[in-house]
């Protein structure tokens, strides 16, 4: 059997471990230290726009700490994006507050400004105005955001902006995560840099990053003893963690590269077969750091499903995966109300992620290829 090709694997970029090496032998073994500022200061300069971060535990704590700070409490309604990874939406129950799912459009398969609005009016008919919603940019493609940062003003409610797959994208020459009152990121194992494990707050005002702080590390008061005046978390990243961030952020431009590389391969293969279409920016506006590469079947036109590819790509050892099942689907939040039409669940039925790995060598391209052409020939 051929090595297994990953979805999207870890990609060291060498200086990890030399960052790790120094947290040892100054013994900054800790939440805390100078890794974890390093990390927070580079994340910073590459955002730009005077941007505060706040390195912690994971993407889901940061968003959990985003609706905390917009003051998201039991009983509240968050409206957020349906077609998503369920970490974008958990944290909302965790505030004891309520979801309300969105669809998205079919440019961007993120949130569409239409549903949204009639979703808003909708629920402040119902007398609840939504706190908070929360924006996703799928796989790396930035949402439409003038349109929903013009609804979301209209209406004076936050936006939260989950970033978790987009590090490096940019929509009008501006770095997604930067738009909303706050924005998050990921470092899962799987995503486009990671930390082994880790997230990150991005703040506009340096008051709320210490807000954030305060709050990841059991909110403790400022005295001799244990003192506590808040409910607090353990949420901070390490010091550990944090020196295999300061390596991958050195080699962020590169990966995003290579990831664009494998968007540009797949649309090669695919140019030459009809009804497949590879997800791509539907104008310059739009700057994808194209994490995950993915495509749409059309069975009426290929006589195929995504499934039979999925299924002929495991066959050689090839993973692949259909996209995110919308939130409004999920068993767990069959009882959360929904607004829109069906493009989510579209999306969904037809779509296939394809390996799009920083770290596929020219052989395991030739390999997807290989498998790729062969099953629509047949
Ligand atoms: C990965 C991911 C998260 C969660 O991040 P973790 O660091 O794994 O907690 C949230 N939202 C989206 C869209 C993600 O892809």
């Amino acid at each position: 059997m051929d090595d297994k090709i990953w979805l999207s694997s870890p990609h060291m970029g060498g200086n990890e471990l030399k960052y790790i090496h120094e947290a040892f032998d100054a013994n900054w073994v800790a939440p805390l230290g100078p890794n974890v500022n390093g990390f927070e200061s580079d994340l910073e300069k590459y955002l730009k726009q005077n941007i505060k971060v706040a390195a912690l535990s994971s993407g889901t704590a940061a968003l959990h700490l985003a609706l905390i700070e917009c003051g998201v409490v039991a009983g509240d309604e968050v409206i957020c994006q349906s077609m998503t990874f369920s970490a974008s939406a958990n944290p909302i129950t965790y505030q004891g507050a309520i979801p309300v799912f969105v669809d998205s459009e079919s440019d961007t398969w993120n949130i569409c400004p239409i549903a949204l609005e009639e979703a808003i009016t909708d629920r402040m008919t119902n007398g609840k105005k939504p706190k908070a919603i929360i924006v996703v940019h799928l796989y790396g493609m930035p949402a439409k955001m003038d349109e929903i940062i013009a609804i979301a003003k209209k209406y004076d409610i936050a936006i939260i902006e989950d970033a978790a797959e987009a590090l490096g994208s940019t929509y009008k020459g501006k770095n997604c995560g930067t738009f909303g009152k706050f924005g998050i990121l990921s470092f899962n194992g799987n995503k486009i840099i990671t930390t082994s494990g880790g997230g990150a707050l991005v703040c506009h005002t340096e008051e709320d990053k210490q807000k954030a702080v305060f709050l990841s590390t059991q909110a403790r008061d400022n005295a001799p003893h244990y003192q506590h005046t808040h409910i607090g978390y353990n949420y901070r990243m390490s010091n550990i963690v944090a020196g295999i961030g300061r390596g991958q952020m050195e080699v962020l431009d590169s990966r995003i590269q290579s990831r664009r590389a494998m968007n540009s391969f797949y649309q090669h293969i695919f140019a030459d077969i009809e009804g497949v279409t590879v997800f791509k920016e539907p104008s310059d506006d739009y700057f994808s750091n194209h994490w995950l590469s993915a495509i749409l079947i059309d069975e009426k036109i290929t006589g195929k499903n995504r499934e039979d590819l999925r299924l002929a790509l495991l066959d050689h050892n090839i993973e692949s995966r259909p996209l995110w099942k919308p939130m409004h689907l999920q068993p767990v939040f069959k009882d959360s109300p929904y607004y829109g039409n069906k493009v989510a669940e579209n999306l969904f039925d037809k779509g296939l992620c394809l390996p799009s790995g920083s770290n596929l060598t020219t052989e395991d391209q030739n390999r997807i290829a290989g498998v790729i052409k062969n099953f629509f020939a047949k």
